[in-house]
C-alpha cells in the first residue's frame, strides 16, 4: 500500500532526527534575541548573522529599550557581518519600537496575541517577508507554524513531494496539512532540513550520504535515485 503524505513526511523526520540528532533550535539565549537574529539572518547565512547578534550583545545594545531609541546609525556599524546593514538597523529599530509599544517589550504578551493576527502584524513592518515572521512565531513565540526556506522547497521538489518552483505558502500547506499542529515538531524540523540543505542536499547534492535517500526501503528521491 501506498504511504501517505503524512507517513512520508514523519518518516523522513525520523530519518533525519536519527542521522542528525535533535537540532535544539532556535541558537538564542532570549526570545528577543531569536526574533533580531531572524531580521539578522534574511539573505544571509546564519554565521554572519550570529557574528551581528554578537556585536549587539557586546556592545549592550541587545535590548528591545535600547534599540528602539537608538540611532539607526548607531545600530548599522554594530551589524555589519550581516550585509545589508542601514536597511537591517532600520528594520530593527522599527520593530523594537513595535515590540515595545504595543507588546511591552514582553514575549508571553506577544505569543498572547492569536497567530493569524499576529502574523498579519508582523508582516506588516517594513522588509517582513513570510519567512522572518514565521520564524518569529515558531522559535520566538512558540507558535505551530511551519517556517518555509529555500532549502525546503530544494529539498521537497528534489523528492518528489512539491512542483519545482512551489511558492512559500503551497510549501507551508504541505506540512501545515499533513503533519500534526506541534510546535515542537515543526521546531527541530525546520533545523532539521536546514542542516541537511546545508551539508548534503546542496545545489550539487551528496546524495551518497543522505540520509533520506533511502525512506521506507527503497529510493524514493527523483534526484538520489540516479
Ligand atoms: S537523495 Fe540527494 S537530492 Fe535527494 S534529498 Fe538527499 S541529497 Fe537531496
Amino acid at each position: 500500500m501506498a504511504a501517505t503524505l503524512t507517513e512520508d513526511l514523519i518518516q523522513i523526520y525520523d530519518a533525519l532526527f536519527a542521522a542528525f540528532g535533535h537540532q535544539h533550535w532556535w541558537p538564542a539565549k532570549t526570545p528577543f534575541e531569536t526574533m533580531i537574529g531572524a531580521i539578522l539572518t534574511q539573505n544571509v547565512s546564519w554565521t554572519n548573522a550570529a557574528r551581528a547578534v554578537r556585536n549587539l550583545e557586546d556592545a549592550g545594545m541587545l535590548d528591545p529599550h535600547l534599540l528602539a531609541a537608538t540611532d539607526t546609525a548607531d545600530i548599522a556599524p554594530l551589524i555589519v557581518p550581516s550585509r545589508y546593514y542601514n536597511r537591517k538597523a532600520e528594520r530593527i529599530r522599527e520593530f523594537s519600537r513595535v515590540y515595545v509599544a504595543e507588546f511591552g517589550a514582553d514575549p508571553a504578551a506577544m505569543a498572547a496575541v492569536e497567530t493569524g493576527e499576529l502574523r498579519k502584524r508582523l508582516l506588516a513592518l517594513r522588509g517582513f517577508g513570510k519567512e522572518t515572521a514565521d520564524t518569529i512565531l515558531l522559535y520566538a513565540c512558540e507558535k505551530p507554524v511551519f517556517v518555509v526556506d529555500a532549502y525546503t522547497r530544494r529539498i521537497f521538489s528534489r523528492y518528489g513531494l512539491l512542483p519545482e518552483g512551489a511558492s512559500y505558502d503551497q510549501t507551508q500547506r504541505l506540512f501545515a496539512e499533513s503533519l500534526e499542529s506541534d510546535a515542537e515538531l515543526f521546531n527541530d524540523y525546520h533545523a532539521q532540513i536546514v542542516r541537511l540543505g546545508n551539508t548534503i542536499c546542496k545545489k550539487s547534492p551528496l546524495c551518497d550520504r543522505c540520509p533520506i535517500r533511502e525512506v521506507c526501503g527503497t529510493l524514493r528521491c527523483a534526484v538520489g535515485r540516479g
